[in-house]
């Protein structure tokens, strides 16, 4: 079970992949997690994130390379932000072949950009990996992590201007990987303006079919 997960910032992909791989018992590849550990000891990632710029595609791809060498990977991945450009996406083909990995599906899970900046705006993270939303997935208590307690905090890419900047990124460069995955047979269409048990049911029943 190999899966990528794709589609504009705020989509609701960090939210969705922590769900199927529990449920499925996969590893969750999310190249944005990554590049935010790697930023705390490298200025260049980090200034590139918080502009709303993409890391050039050599970096990501050679890191995910890496990463898909691991032996966890075997019991079956979900890769979420990654590829995010048709080179991105033409060099996983190359690994993937090359190590003989079939993909079995690829989630677009689509919103509306303006639905992108109420979430991303009302987004609120935890040191732990949790994520929150101050309207739509409120923790119990204000500020604070349901898992840790800990203090919730916006990211330093959320907000508004860079938000503007990743969706245009997003509309120049991503984007046309619809086409690219269509025509491979095994994109699936997910309406992400749904409420977030309802985006699951949507997923999880394809993997199920
Ligand atoms: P979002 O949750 O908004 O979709 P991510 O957490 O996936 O964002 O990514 C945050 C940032 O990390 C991106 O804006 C970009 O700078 C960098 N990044 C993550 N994945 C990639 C990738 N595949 N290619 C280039 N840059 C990436
Ligand atoms: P992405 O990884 O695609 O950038 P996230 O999963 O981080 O997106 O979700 C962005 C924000 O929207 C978070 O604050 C999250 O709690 C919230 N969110 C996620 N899914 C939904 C949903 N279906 N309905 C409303 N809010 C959602
Ligand atoms: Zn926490």
């Amino acid at each position: 079970m190999n899966y990528i997960l794709f589609g504009p910032p705020g989509a609701g992909k960090g939210t969705q992949a922590k769900k199927i791989v529990e449920k499925f018992s996969i590893v969750h590849l999310s190249t944005g997690d990554m590049f935010r550990e790697a930023k705390k000891s490298d200025k260049t990632i980090s200034a590139l994130m918080e502009s709303g710029k993409l890391i050039s595609d050599e970096i990501v791809v050679d890191m995910v390379r890496k990463r898909l060498q691991k032996d966890d990977v075997k019991k079956g991945f979900l890769l979420d932000g990654f590829p995010r450009t048709l080179n991105q996406a033409q060099a996983l083909d190359a690994m993937l072949k090359a190590e003989n990995i079939k993909l079995d599906a690829v989630f677009f899970i689509d919103i509306a950009h303006e639905d992108a900046v109420k979430r991303i705006a009302g987004r609120r993270v935890c040191s732990c990996g949790a994520s929150y939303h101050i309207h739509f997935l409120a923790p119990k208590n204000a500020d604070k992590c349901d898992l840790c307690n800990s203090q919730l905090i916006q990211r330093a890419d959320d907000k508004e201007e860079t938000v503007k900047e990743r969706l245009k990124v997003y509309d120049a460069q991503t984007k046309p990987l619809i086409e690219y995955y269509k025509k491979s047979g095994i994109m699936v269409d997910i309406d992400g303006a749904r409420d977030e048990k309802e985006v699951f049911e949507q997923i999880a029943a394809k993997i199920e079919a």
